[in-house]
């Protein structure tokens, strides 16, 4: 999957940069959805989960894994990892790091759940790096992937 893209619509896009940019100290999250080709996966729609998980020193952070539950099962049921019949896949999980690179931190690597590609946001520094894990526990290695708006 080392030439696995992902492609952005533009509307997307610009949802999660304007959504990252109105909250620069709290992580947010989205869950993109869409359709999976073999090298290409597309997010059609991307939700917003909420973050109420982990507050440290009075910044939300990594809550993706941990939070808002019930938000992150009512997407994932528009997928086919939770239901046969739904016609689309989990393409993207989203999240910013509001003060850091957008890179993953030991967190995010080590409590990934699904084989799927991670995006993450910088609103400070206004980046954004796509990564895919193929779900192996056993390694945890997210590979840099490339994203397209189209
Ligand atoms: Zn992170």
């Amino acid at each position: 999957m080392e030439n696995l893209r992902l492609n952005l619509t533009r509307k997307t896009y610009n949802e999660l940069v304007e959504a990252s940019h109105e909250s620069p100290d709290d992580e947010i999250i989205f869950v993109g959805i869409g359709d999976r080709e073999e090298a290409s996966w597309k997010v059609t729609e991307a939700f917003q989960i909420k973050n109420d998980s982990m507050e440290e020193e009075g910044i939300k952070t990594s809550a993706f894994y941990v939070g808002a539950a019930d938000d992150f099962i009512k997407v994932m049921m528009k997928t086919r990892h939770f239901n046969s019949k739904a016609k689309k896949d989990l393409t993207m999980i989203f999240h910013t790091h509001p003060h850091g690179a957008s890179r993953p931190s030991g967190i995010d690597l080590g409590r990934a759940q699904f084989r799927s590609i991670y995006v993450i946001y910088s609103p400070r520094f206004k980046t954004m790096n796509a990564y895919f894990w193929d779900g192996d526990e056993s390694k945890r290695v997210w590979n840099p992937i490339n994203h397209y708006i189209i």
